[in-house]
């Protein structure tokens, strides 16, 4: 049998086209040759492993649905959420990575961006020669971006950008960056600033016990002069990067199933494995109860994952719908990493089991690309009308 079980109690399976399982497969193959064998490592050296960025291009996985033409594959959202789903599985870390470039990155460009833009830099993204990052995050500004204070003036043919950035992924080893800023009326926009920019750095933050694999840092601008064929033309607001949200939110939705799956898998091995009592731990009751939650919880995942990728490739998802996926699955992975890190016992908090990486890294997702308990008032308002808020 596969290394890598996918629970499949409800022979979701037979949901999917066999193009999406294949896709599944190769994704899952790429995790298994090229990510798991050197994550573990490189999460407890707190170091990227950067040539994974060139390789996940060869693979495809960025901006997977951004059409032919501009360096993508044209494929559909279900697909998307697989590649997602299969390197989660791998690490919430290497996850960030790819969410950022395709949908954070690529998608703004593809979507807000001039023909002269989408030809100079989606191609480059895609194959992974150029990393990208999403600056949208102040120091000031986190849950409430429309404050944000990075800002920019016009001067001549060129604009001149002065703030900073927060929290950025990428950032520190990024080629460009998609920043939001303010024009000089109070309008949200977005550009392209590019590394070697005067008065652009990107300096990194340390001492993360979370996505220790992934790299995060700051975006600084101090006077720096960016061309205006630089600013993005069709972004107007903040319902711009909003709208990159609402797809990186949805491969999160589907990443944080395949965390969810890896830690049940293995907690699911080590109780059949483990003798306590001359025993299979697996054979106590309350062990049981533990492995039958875990799976009742990634099905019902797993359909929350299918259905509304299916509304995303129609162009029905709404935010809110959105916010329900990401909200449930992020919580739901968390409690399966904590109950399957009990599972394994004293070696559950070692490196030689992928849990405790699982649950530590989850305790960023659970926070960017709003907070759990953001997106339970994003809920709110979609059920009441009210938005509590603002
Ligand atoms: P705050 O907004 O200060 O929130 C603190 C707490 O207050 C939270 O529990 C929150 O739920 C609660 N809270 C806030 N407002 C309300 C309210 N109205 N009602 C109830 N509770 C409220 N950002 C980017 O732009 N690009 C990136 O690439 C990126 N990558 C990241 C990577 C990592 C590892 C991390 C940790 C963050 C990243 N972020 C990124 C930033 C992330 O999106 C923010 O951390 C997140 O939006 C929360 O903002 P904050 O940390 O400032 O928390």
């Amino acid at each position: 049998k596969d290394e890598f079980e996918s629970p499949d109690f409800y022979q979701i399976d037979d949901l999917f086209t066999e193009e999406q399982l294949m896709i599944r497969s190769a994704v899952r193959d790429f995790v298994k040759k090229e990510i798991s064998p050197i994550i573990e490592d490189a999460a407890q050296r707190c170091e990227f492993p950067e040539f994974i960025v060139k390789k996940m291009g060869d693979m495809g996985v960025f901006g997977p649905t951004i059409p032919l033409e501009y360096g993508g594959q044209s494929l559909d959202y279900i697909s998307y959420g697989l590649m997602m789903q299969e390197i989660e599985r791998g690490d919430s870390g290497m996850r960030s990575t790819a969410s950022v470039q395709g949908s954070l990155v690529m998608f703004p460009i593809y979507k807000y961006g001039s023909e002269e833009q989408k030809m100079k830099f989606l191609p480059k993204l895609s194959s992974g020669e150029y990393l990208g990052c999403f600056g949208l995050t102040e120091p000031d500004f986190g849950s409430n971006p429309s404050g944000m204070t990075t800002n920019f003036k016009e001067d001549g043919d060129h604009v001149i950008l002065n703030g900073s950035k927060m929290w950025i992924s990428n950032s520190p080893k990024a080629d460009v960056a998609v920043v939001w800023a303010k024009n000089e009326q109070g309008r949200i926009k977005g550009i392209i600033v590019e590394r070697g920019m005067e008065g652009f750095s990107t300096p990194e933050i340390h001492g993360k016990w979370s996505l220790r694999a992934s790299i995060t840092g700051e975006l600084v601008f101090d006077n720096v002069r960016v061309p205006k064929s630089n600013i993005l033309p069709e972004a107007d607001g903040l319902k711009a990067p909003m709208s990159c949200l609402d797809n990186a939110r949805y491969g999160i939705a589907w990443g944080a199933l395949g965390a969810a799956m890896d830690c049940y898998e293995s907690a699911r091995r080590y109780a059949m494995e483990r003798i306590q009592f001359d025993k299979p731990i697996a054979s106590f009751q309350l062990v049981q109860k533990k492995l039958a939650e875990m799976l009742t919880e990634i099905t019902k995942a797993q359909l929350v994952c299918w259905r509304l990728g299916n509304l995303k490739n129609a162009g029905k998802a709404t935010t809110a719908q959105i916010s329900l996926a990401k909200r449930n699955n992020v919580a739901m992975a968390l409690d399966i990493a904590r109950e399957a890190r009990q599972i394994h016992g004293g070696m559950g908090i070692t490196g030689e089991y992928s849990i405790m990486r699982h649950q530590m890294n989850l305790e960023s997702v659970v926070t960017y690309e709003g907070t759990h308990d953001i997106h339970l008032l994003i809920l709110g308002h979609a059920i009441t009308g009210i938005a509590a808020f603002k």
